[in-house]
């Protein structure tokens, strides 16, 4: 199956799941869950089409997904190269929040760099890492001793949309610009910069192990699969939004197609708040959807359920900061910044416990080795032996 039927089968199912109840979304989990875990789809899918004939059809859309991605995500996929770009590229604009125009200039950074940011102001450098996250609260601010660079998330999102693992990011100022609100014009400026392979091989961070962050209104999960791939849920009670839901394998074309043109959005009725807190202060209609009672105030949206698909752009700007890419499956529902941040988190701490259980694993082996008295003579010098 090709890519752009891939797309087409995302589209109806999106339209399909419009039609979706709270209770179907959870049902849907629910069989991703057993799918991923026991390999019972089909079984699964026969239940559900007696409890609910739009899941049903939903999830008849999304099976052919899952076989897809694992069918194509080969291990040399895994073992792809770093890339980084080609020459530097600037843009300048609108921080959302602060309201204050800032300059980038995108750089190539050598292999193993990984994305940092570099506050010019202060010449300081800021990785974008998870121990560099100083706030979560409505965009992603990193930040280090007292420098900070808000809303980050849309620049890696395009980065790691489009495979760069390397990047130096230059900024004169406190935010990176709004832009149009998505990753659009990001990615334009990328391919503007064009990419190129480096003489280093990317380290895929595989998932083994279900992990889970949230209660039982929001919650994100991600458990093992053979590529990366997301699924989520946006409960909104309003007229306008409602029930959203898709899948998406997190390829490059995936994501330049259907992901990278959602923009931000808020509700106008929390506009005063928000300002109140010093948010949303470069808020415009050129660079976030404003969701009035009964319209959307920009006109026309740019996929009808661009409220669900900007969540996903977040949600991969976010994982990017575990710095490689994921092979696993993130499942979520009503998510945001601050859990996002939280399942990186878990997942950082999966993998030191996992390392550090592989480290002891590897000194107990060693030192049932030292104490193996056929080994032990095996490993006596040979008379005359340079040691
Ligand atoms: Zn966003």
């Amino acid at each position: 199956m090709g890519d752009q039927t891939y797309s087409r089968r995302v589209m109806r199912c999106s339209d399909s799941n419009r039609l979706l109840r709270k209770r179907d979304t959870e049902t849907l989990h629910m069989w991703y869950e057993c799918l991923t875990k026991e390999r019972r789809g089909s079984e699964y899918l026969k239940k559900f089409k007696q409890i609910s004939p739009s899941c049903s059809v939903a999830l008849e859309l999304l099976t052919p997904h899952t076989e897809f991605c694992n069918v194509r995500k080969t291990r040399k996929d895994l073992m792809d190269l770093q890339r980084t770009i080609e020459k530097p590229v600037v843009v300048q604009g609108i921080g959302l929040h602060s309201g204050k125009e800032s300059h980038i200039t995108l750089r190539p950074a050598p292999p193993d760099h990984g994305v940092v940011f570099h506050h010019m102001r202060h010449e300081t450098d800021i990785p974008a890492r998870p121990e560099f996250v100083v706030d979560s609260h409505h965009a992603t601010t990193l930040g280090v001793n007292g420098s900070r660079i808000q809303t980050v998330e849309h620049l890696l999102a395009a980065a790691a949309g489009l495979g760069i693992d390397n990047l130096r990011i230059d900024v004169d100022g406190e935010e990176v610009p709004a832009l149009d609100g998505s990753a659009k014009e990001f990615v334009a400026l990328f391919e503007r910069a064009g990419t190129v392979s480096q003489p280093s091989p990317r380290q895929a961070l595989i998932i083994t192990e279900p992990i889970r962050v949230g209660n039982e209104r929001r919650w994100i999960q991600i458990l093992p699969g053979t590529a990366f791939q997301i699924s989520y849920t946006l409960d909104v009670d309003h007229p306008l939004v409602g029930t959203q839901a898709v899948s998406f394998p997190v390829t490059e074309r995936a994501f330049v197609s259907q992901v990278a043109g959602a923009r931000t959005y808020g509700f106008l009725r929390d506009v005063p708040s928000l300002w109140k807190q010093g948010l949303a202060q470069g808020g415009t209609l050129d660079n976030a959807v404003v969701v009035g009672k009964r319209k959307v105030l920009n006109g026309n949206l740019r996929f009808q359920d661009e409220f669900v698909r900007h969540k996903v752009l977040d949600l991969i700007g976010d994982l990017s900061l575990l710095g490689r890419p994921l092979v696993g499956h993130v499942i979520a529902r009503n998510a945001g910044h601050a859990l996002n941040y939280q399942l990186v988190l878990a997942i950082k701490d999966a993998l030191t416990v996992t390392s550090r259980a592989i480290r002891s694993a590897t000194r107990a082996r060693v030192r049932e080795r030292e104490s193996d008295p056929v080994l032990q003579k095996g490993l006596q010098p040979l008379p005359g032996a340079a040691l």
